[in-house]
């Protein structure tokens, strides 16, 4: 995600900022991440539709190898999250040990700092997910 060019990174703020999908005008189906067309119906999805913000993990990994500008995140935890609402998501979890988390651990959306594409650039945010009963981040020291 951070070595996204900058039209691309603005293009996709709305699902990565407000965590919404786009919605198939057909058959009402939502895609999240959001897909430019229905699988089903073949037309153009539209519109932001809000996904579920809690989920649970699928699946995790902690990767020791960054890309690049990520050096300094490793070691960091990426999970499957499958969605309240049957959404699967793939995404950084925060907050927690890669030694506490468990498949079928609950989590939720928070809204974080992703870094720059390179030392110069914009910096970026986006979705990561944290322990469902983690502190909101006005809590946080
Ligand atoms: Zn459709």
């Amino acid at each position: 995600m951070v070595e996204d060019s900058i039209p691309l990174y603005w293009r996709t703020i709305g699902h990565r900022y407000r965590f919404s999908g786009r919605e198939c005008p057909e058959c009402g189906s939502v895609y999240f991440p959001p897909r430019p067309l229905c699988l089903d119906c073949g037309v153009k999805t539209r519109g932001e539709r809000p996904v579920s913000r809690v989920g649970k993990v699928i699946s995790f990994s902690e990767v020791h190898m960054a890309q690049e500008h990520r050096e300094d995140e490793v070691p960091y935890i990426v999970a499957l999250i499958e969605l309240e609402d049957g959404h699967r998501v793939i995404g950084q979890i925060v907050g927690v040990p890669f030694s506490r988390v468990k498949t079928g651990m609950k989590v939720r959306y928070a809204f974080r700092k992703y870094g720059a594409a390179s030392d110069d650039s914009v910096l970026r945010y986006g979705y990561k997910f944290v322990p469902y009963e983690y502190p909101n981040v006005s809590q946080e020291p």
